[in-house]
C-alpha cells in the first residue's frame, strides 16, 4: 500500500465537520462586501446549525451539578459479603462522582435548600457499576408511582413560571411518608457548605452476593474526610446572589490546587433473613436503619483527582443509572429502586439519546457484546456478525436457566397499597427520633426559624394547617413552636430559600444604589 500523499491545501487553520478546510470563522460568504449571504455558505449554516444544538435538554431532577473522575479503593475485606470485583482487598477502581441540587434548574444557585444528589459511576473490571444516592439516607416518597408529582410539586407553578412553597407544602403534607427527608432538609444538612463537605448515601437497600452465593442487605455510607459543614441561611442566601456556581468552582478548584477530597465507604449489613422480621422495613426509602441495630463496616475510600477536560461531554452527557450493577451486587424490594432502575436509564436515552452508553463517559473499559443494534449515533457496531440469538454461525449469546443468585423470594396476591408490615411502620416516628435524639436545642431551634419562616412566605390554608399538625406528629413541642411562630407572624433568619422577605431586601438593596448612583 502506498503512503497517504500529502495535502496540497493549506490545512493551518479550522477545519470544517467533515474534515476539508474552512475558508473563514470570521467572514460569512456573501454577494459583495453589502450584499446578501448565500444558502451555499455551507460553513456558515452548519456553524448556525450545530450552535442551535449544542445543548441536549437538562435533567428533570438534579439538573444543576457538576462532578469529577477518581479512584475508589478498598481498604478492607468484605468478601464474606460480596464477591464484586472491585470491592475486593486492594482493588482500585476508576470512577466518576456527580453531585448537584435536586429541583433547580441549569443556571439556579448552588446553595439554595435543597438535597444534593450523588452519583457515583465505578469502572469496574466486571462492567460499570453506578450508585445514584443523595446526600441525605432517606428520601420524600416511598412508591416510584410518587415520584413525576413530587419533582412537579418542587419546580414551578404551571401559570407564572415561579417555584410556590404552597405546592411544595402541599404535596409534602399529603405525603406525610416524606416527614423524614424534610426533617433533614429543615435541619442544618439541608445547606451544606460544599460538595466537599457532605455525606453521601445510598439511601436504598441494595443486595450483596458472596461467592459461595449467600445473600445480604447493604447499605452505603459515604462519610467525607474533609467532615460535615454546613452554611447559615443568611450565608447560603448571600453566596446564591454572589457566586450561583459556588459548590461547582470550589469543588473545581481544589482539585485543580491538588486538594482531593475523599469520602470513606462503611456498608450497614443485614443478614438476608433478618428483613422479614426486622422492627422497621428494611426496604422503606423513607426509613433508616438505626446505627444500633447494624454497625458500619468499612469498605474503602474514595478520591477525587481529576477535573473534567470538557464539562459537557463528560459532566453533561454522563448518564448514571441504578441499573448499571455487576456479578455480587443486586437490587432489592426497595420500590423506589425499582422504579429508578427502570426511570434513570430511560431517562437518558430520551435527553441524550439512544446509544448514550457509547459515549467514552458512559462505555465501560471492558469489552461488550450486546444485541442492541441500530439507533441514532450508533458509534459501536459488530459488523456483519448475527443481529440475533440464538444463532449457528459462531456470535456468542447468553442462555442461563433456573433460579438467579441475587433474586429474592416474593408471593401473594397482586396489590397497590404501602407497606406497613412491620412493628414500627410508620410515617414519623424516625423523624421524630431525628429532631429529638440527633438535633440538640440549638439545632431545633435553627429548624423551627426555618420552617416557620418559609411557612409564613406563600403557605395558605387549608395547606398551613396541614403543615402545623404535619410537624406535631413528627415531635409535639417543635410543631407547637412552629405554630406559635407562623400565627404570630414569624420574623425568622432566612432559610436559605427565597421568602417574600429576602427578594424585598434585594429590591431594596437595589433601590438604595439607584440612589446613591443618582445622589
Ligand atoms: P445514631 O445516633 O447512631 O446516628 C445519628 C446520625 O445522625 C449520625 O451518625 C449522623 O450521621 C447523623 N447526623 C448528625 N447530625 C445530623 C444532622 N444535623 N442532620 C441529619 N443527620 C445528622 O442514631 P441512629 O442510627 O439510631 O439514627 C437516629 C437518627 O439519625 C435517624 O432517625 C436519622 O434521622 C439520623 N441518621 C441516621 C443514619 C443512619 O443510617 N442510621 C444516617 C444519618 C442520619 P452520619 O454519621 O452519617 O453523618
Amino acid at each position: 500500500m502506498s503512503d497517504m500523499p500529502t495535502p496540497t491545501v493549506d490545512r493551518s487553520g479550522s477545519t470544517q465537520a467533515h474534515g476539508a478546510p474552512a475558508a473563514s470563522d470570521r467572514n460569512s460568504l456573501s454577494l459583495s462586501p453589502n450584499g446578501p449571504l448565500l444558502l451555499h455558505d455551507v460553513h456558515l449554516v452548519d456553524t448556525l446549525a450545530h450552535f442551535n444544538r449544542e445543548n441536549v435538554p437538562e435533567r428533570r431532577p438534579h439538573a444543576k451539578g457538576a462532578g469529577a473522575f477518581g479512584e475508589f479503593e478498598t481498604t478492607a475485606d468484605v468478601t464474606r459479603w460480596t464477591k464484586a470485583a472491585l470491592f475486593q482487598p486492594g482493588v482500585k477502581t476508576r470512577m466518576l462522582a456527580r453531585f448537584s441540587t435536586v429541583a433547580g434548574e441549569l443556571g439556579s444557585p448552588d446553595t439554595w435548600r435543597d438535597v444534593r444528589g450523588f452519583s457515583l459511576k465505578f469502572y469496574t473490571i466486571e462492567g460499570n457499576y453506578d450508585m445514584v444516592g443523595n446526600n441525605t439516607p432517606i428520601f420524600f416518597v416511598r412508591d416510584p408511582m410518587k415520584f413525576p408529582h413530587f419533582i412537579r410539586s418542587q419546580k414551578r407553578l404551571p401559570d407564572s413560571g415561579l417555584r410556590d412553597n404552597n405546592m411544595q407544602w402541599d404535596f409534602w403534607t399529603l405525603n406525610p411518608e416524606s416527614a423524614h427527608q424534610v426533617t433533614y432538609l429543615m435541619g442544618d444538612r439541608g445547606l451544606p457548605k460544599t460538595w466537599r463537605n457532605m455525606n453521601g448515601y445510598s439511601s436504598h437497600t441494595y443486595m450483596w452476593i458472596n461467592a459461595s452465593g449467600e445473600r445480604f442487605w447493604v447499605k452505603y455510607h459515604f462519610h467525607s474526610l474533609q467532615g460535615v459543614e454546613n452554611l447559615t441561611g443568611e450565608e447560603a442566601e448571600k453566596i446564591a446572589g454572589a457566586d450561583a456556581d459556588f459548590h461547582r468552582r470550589d469543588l473545581f478548584n481544589a482539585i485543580k490546587a491538588g486538594d482531593f477530597p475523599q469520602w470513606r465507604l462503611s456498608v450497614q449489613v443485614m443478614p438476608y433473613e433478618d428483613a422479614k422480621t426486622y422492627r422497621f422495613n428494611p426496604f422503606d426509602l423513607t426509613k433508616i436503619w438505626p446505627h444500633a441495630d447494624y454497625p458500619l463496616h468499612e469498605v474503602g475510600v474514595m478520591t477525587l483527582n481529576e477535573n473534567p477536560a470538557n464539562f459537557f461531554a463528560q459532566i453533561e452527557q454522563a448518564g448514571f443509572a441504578p441499573s448499571n450493577i455487576v456479578p455480587g451486587i443486586g437490587f432489592s424490594p426497595d420500590k423506589m429502586l425499582l422504579g429508578r432502575v427502570f426511570s434513570y436509564a430511560d431517562a437518558h436515552r430520551a435527553r441524550i439519546g439512544t446509544n448514550f452508553d457509547q459515549l467514552p463517559v458512559n462505555r465501560p473499559i471492558v469489552e461488550t457484546n450486546t444485541y442492541h443494534a441500530d439507533g441514532a449515533m450508533t458509534y459501536h457496531h459488530t459488523g456483519a456478525a448475527a443481529v440475533y440469538a440464538p444463532n449457528s454461525v459462531g456470535r456468542p449469546y447468553s442462555d442461563f436457566e433456573g433460579r438467579v443468585d441475587d433474586g429474592w423470594e416474593a408471593d401473594g396476591e397482586m396489590v397497590r397499597q404501602a407497606y406497613f408490615l412491620h412493628p414500627e411502620d410508620d410515617d414519623f416516628g424516625q423523624a421524630g427520633t431525628l429532631v429529638r435524639e440527633v438535633f440538640d436545642q440549638d439545632q431545633r431551634d435553627r429548624l423551627v426559624d426555618t420552617v416557620s419562616t418559609i411557612l409564613c412566605d406563600g403557605v395558605s390554608e387549608p395547606v398551613l394547617e396541614r403543615a402545623f399538625w404535619y410537624w406535631k406528629s413528627i415531635d409535639p413541642t417543635v410543631g407547637a413552636a412552629i405554630e406559635a411562630r407562623v400565627r404570630a407572624g414569624a420574623d425568622g433568619p432566612n432559610p436559605g430559600f427565597h421568602t417574600e422577605e429576602s427578594r424585598a431586601e434585594a429590591a431594596d438593596a437595589l433601590k438604595q444604589e439607584d440612589t446613591n448612583a443618582e445622589g
